[in-house]
């Protein structure tokens, strides 16, 4: 991730002052690899850097931060103000009804999305939804739709047989104004690529049926891709949103960068899951702190901030800051775990805890491992417990033998300390979690 790749820089940016010319650059390459990583689009990647380098140096370091810290904020910063730092509304309080068409390629998620926002705006806004297939192209697509319909409770258009696309659109925004629909939403034939008879079709929709939003439906996995497509569909159609599908998925989410560099237009929802209910306003924030590698750091800052205890917090940064952890440390992340109502909450985003919370979620870890963990390090002397290395084969049985547990266990916890207190060095070479804190306030 970008944090670990900026270790090694900030370990030479030691300077205080002004950033210089030299350690902005030695930080943008380290910047323009993250977010290659993350799959930005290469040509949005170089335009994105030149205005950040440009805007980083000769910036002052605060006094609190290291000049890493000082570069990795300004990225965040121009990557929250490019990603749009302002949710932006859908635009449907019109005469009614207010038309929305959805767009994208073949598979992206078009019709899921429809039924999404139909059951969002209906649930959510009070709004009477119509929900109309175009999807001519597949036979199927029209009957996906009314199965959505009747699994949300949402009004979808009767299929005509034989009807062309621009003709279901009239006829839905017709049946809308004459029964008292709020909302239609137009599902569109998805184009496996950019297709020249479908995106003729699509912009004829388009310009006869004057939609009041045309969402670009894009899968958050799209690469590089993500720039073709983009360009392609704000040439043919007045976009007015874009919808970033498969957010639960591995996708670092460097295609909401490109899709909004390129179509200067705002990501609206993000799709989190196939379920009808896994759609989430666009969050900038969230989304940079994942494109930068640097989200489950960021959460973990935040979450500890709201939940620790303030004498913990600051013990615990004290010794944060000198980059260690120890059973201590770990027996009071195991409290505050079984506090905050078990390891998912926080685990998953502690570097080196991912193991744990796999096994937590797998059901392989709960209160009770929880509480034997505790009855290990209980069982260490206060010396084993702020010096972890010096636990001999001899030692572990007399540990397990305490806890009334076997060495296996017993190495489980040395394992999951050592990881973390690897993390946690990590972590203080960006100045530590307090140092992290103060830059993202
Ligand atoms: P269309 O061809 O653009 O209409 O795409 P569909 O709406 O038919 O979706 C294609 C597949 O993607 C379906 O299996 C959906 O369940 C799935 N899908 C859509 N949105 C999401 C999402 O946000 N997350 C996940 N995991 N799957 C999604
Ligand atoms: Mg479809």
């Amino acid at each position: 991730s970008l944090s670990d790749r900026l270790g090694s820089v900030f370990e030479k940016l030691r300077g205080r002052g002004a950033l210089t010319e030299l350690d902005v650059r030695a930080a943008m390459r380290e910047v323009r690899i993250a977010l290659l990583e993350a799959d930005v689009a290469l040509s949005v990647v170089k335009t994105f850097i030149e205005q950040v380098t440009e805007r980083a140096i000769g910036a002052e370091v605060v006094r609190s931060v290291t000049p890493g810290q000082q570069v990795v904020k300004i990225v965040n910063d121009a990557l929250v103000e490019l990603l749009g730092s302002e949710a932006v509304d859908l635009n449907i309080d019109v005469t009614p009804p207010a038309v929305i068409m959805m767009v994208g390629l073949q598979g992206s998620g078009k019709t899921t999305t429809t039924a999404k926002l139909a059951k969002f705006l209906t649930e959510k806004r009070g709004k009477k939804i119509l929900m109309a297939s175009l999807d001519v192209a597949r036979p199927a697509a029209q009957e996906q739709l009314r199965v959505l319909g009747e699994q949300t409770g949402v009004t979808t258009l009767p299929v005509i047989a034989g009807q062309q696309p621009v003709q279901i659109a009239e006829r839905a925004r017709q049946a809308a104004k004459l029964q008292g629909f709020d909302v239609v939403l137009l599902d569109t034939a998805g184009r496996l690529n950019v297709d020249t008879a479908l995106m003729a079709e699509m912009a004829a929709i388009a310009s006869a049926t004057r939609p009041d939003e045309i969402l670009l439906v894009v899968d958050a996995l799209t690469g590089q891709d993500a720039v073709n497509v983009a360009t392609a569909f704000k040439a043919e159609v007045p976009l007015t949103g874009i919808v970033l599908t498969r957010m639960d998925g591995d996708a670092r989410g460097g295609a909401a960068l490109s899709m909004r560099a390129v179509t200067e237009r705002p990501i609206k929802f993000a799709g989190t899951g196939e379920k009808l209910d896994a759609l989430e306003a666009f969050d900038p924030q969230r989304v940079a702190g994942r494109i930068l590698g640097m989200g489950d750091i960021v959460g973990l800052v935040e979450r500890a901030a709201a939940n620790i205890e303030q004498a913990d917090a600051e013990r615990m940064a004290a010794k944060l800051a000198k980059g260690q952890f120890d059973m201590e440390d770990l027996r009071g992340q195991l409290r505050q775990m079984k506090a905050m109502g078990g390891l998912g909450a926080l685990a998953g985003m502690i570097p080196g805890m991912g193991a744990a919370k796999k096994a937590m979620d797998s059901g392989a870890m709960d209160e009770k491992v929880l509480g034997r963990m505790e009855a290990i390090i209980g069982s260490m002397t206060p010396k084993e417990r702020a010096k972890p290395e010096i636990l001999t084969a001899k030692r572990k049985i007399r540990i397990a033998k305490g806890a009334g547990t076997t060495v296996q266990e017993v190495n489980k916890v040395i394992k999951m300390q050592l990881d973390m207190a690897s993390a946690m060095k990590k972590l203080r070479k960006m100045g530590g979690m307090k140092g992290m804190a103060a830059m993202m306030a």
